[in-house]
């Protein structure tokens, strides 16, 4: 099942999202991020967090570039180096903005996979700026809002425009 994608100005991307019960780890719920990840692929995305299908929770799905696909729960991440990098990023509820963001360039990140197993990996380059990236759609933040102040002059009516667009489909 493909789940329809929340665009900027629902209210859900802004949440800071809860936490996954042990007890939700059950057939039903893996199936629910089964579909997360088609939904990631049809969509053309290389992560997506569940705040983005208007599930207010604290997972998220992401390919690392390479086809391997990993699913996230209850992701608790630290920087590893005060080094950053900065790299193009979009998302899919923001369309049609690519803006660079500056962030650590090495994580650690633990987490629960699919069958509630902690995993602990460190990770760096292109998969610390997924990882971080949908972990900040867990804290109700979006990667447009980490973006440079002149960045920011440049995309703010383009997001209106968006903000327009997507309060007039709720309606
Ligand atoms: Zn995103």
């Amino acid at each position: 099942m493909v789940y329809e994608i929340k665009k900027y100005g629902e209210a859900v991307l802004k949440e800071v999202a809860k936490e996954v019960e042990l007890s939700e780890f059950n057939d039903e719920f893996r199936k629910f991020l089964d579909d997360m990840v088609e939904t990631m692929y049809v969509t053309d995305g290389i992560g997506l967090a569940a705040p983005q299908i208007g599930v207010s929770k604290r997972i998220f799905v992401c390919d690392d570039g390479e086809g391997v696909v990993r699913k996230v729960i209850n992701p608790v991440i630290t920087p590893l180096t005060t080094d950053t990098q900065e790299f193009e990023e979009g998302c899919l509820s923001v369309p049609g903005i690519f803006k660079k963001v500056e962030r650590p360039k090495k994580i650690h990140i633990k987490y629960l996979n699919e069958n509630a197993e902690i995993i602990e990996e460190e990770v760096d380059e292109f998969l610390a700026v997924v990882m971080q990236h949908e972990f900040d759609h867990l804290e109700g933040i979006l990667f447009v809002e980490r973006v440079s102040p002149m960045a920011k002059r440049m995309i703010a009516k383009k997001l209106q425009i968006i903000k327009k667009e997507t309060l007039k489909g709720i309606e």
